[in-house]
C-alpha cells in the first residue's frame, strides 16, 4: 500500500535498529483518514470471505480493527485482553503471548460468549514481527471452533520471521507494508 509506505518513510522513527515507532499516525495518535484507507484495503483483500467477527489484541489493534469493521458491514470487533479483570467473568479462551518489545508474557483472554463455531474471523493487528501475538490469537480462534479467514497486518517486519512461520502453517497473512530491514536507522521495504 503505497500511501502507507510513504507515511512510514515520512513519519516513522527507527529505534535501536529494530523498533519502528509509528505513534504519530498509527498506534498512539491515529490518523483516521489513513485508518480508513487501511480498512478499505483489508476489505479489498478479504472481499470473498464472509467475515462475521474481527479479532485483535489490546491496545494498539483496537482502533485499526474498529475502523476496519466498518468496511465489513460493521462486523463486531473482539479484542483479546492482556490483564486479569473482575469484569471478565464466565468461561474464557486463553493463550500465552510473549512480547519481545516489552519482555513479558501475557495470558491473553477472550470471553467464550464472543467467539463461536459459527463465526468466520479476520484477525487484525498493527505489527507482525516474530508472530507471537498472532499465534496466540489464532490459538483462541481454534479453541472457539470458528473459521479463520486470515490475518490483516498493517506493518510486517519480514526479517523477524513471524510471517514466514505462519504462512508455512497455511495461515493467510495480508500485510500492507513489508519491511526488509531497519538497519542503520532507515526503513527498507521488501
Ligand atoms: P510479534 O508478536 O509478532 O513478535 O510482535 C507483534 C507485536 O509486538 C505487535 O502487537 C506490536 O504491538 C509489537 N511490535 C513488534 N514490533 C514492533 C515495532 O517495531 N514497533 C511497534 N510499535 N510495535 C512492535
Amino acid at each position: 500500500m503505497e500511501l502507507l509506505k510513504k507515511r512510514i518513510l515520512q513519519d516513522g522513527v527507527v529505534k535501536d535498529n529494530d523498533i519502528l515507532k509509528v505513534d504519530s499516525f498509527l498506534n498512539h495518535q491515529m490518523d483516521i483518514t489513513l485508518l480508513n484507507d487501511i480498512g478499505r484495503e483489508f476489505k479489498a483483500r478479504f472481499a470473498d470471505n464472509p467475515i462475521t467477527k474481527i479479532l485483535t489484541i489490546e491496545a494498539s489493534g483496537i482502533g485499526i480493527a474498529a475502523i476496519t469493521a466498518q468496511y465489513f458491514g460493521n462486523a463486531p470487533v473482539v479484542f483479546a485482553k492482556k490483564t486479569q479483570s473482575s469484569n471478565l467473568d464466565g468461561a474464557l479462551f486463553t493463550a500465552p503471548v510473549h512480547s519481545f518489545t516489552k519482555g513479558v508474557t501475557y495470558n491473553v483472554q477472550v470471553s467464550q460468549k464472543f467467539l463461536t463455531a459459527q463465526d468466520t474471523v479476520l484477525i487484525v493487528d498493527d505489527f507482525l514481527a516474530r508472530g507471537q501475538a498472532l499465534i496466540g490469537l489464532i490459538d483462541i480462534v481454534r479453541q472457539s471452533g470458528a473459521t479463520l479467514a486470515g490475518c490483516g497486518i498493517v506493518i510486517e517486519k519480514v526479517y523477524q520471521g513471524g510471517g514466514t512461520l505462519l504462512r508455512s502453517r497455511g495461515i493467510r497473512i495480508e500485510s500492507l507494508a513489508r519491511i526488509a530491514s531497519l538497519e542503520s536507522g532507515s526503513v527498507t521495504f521488501l
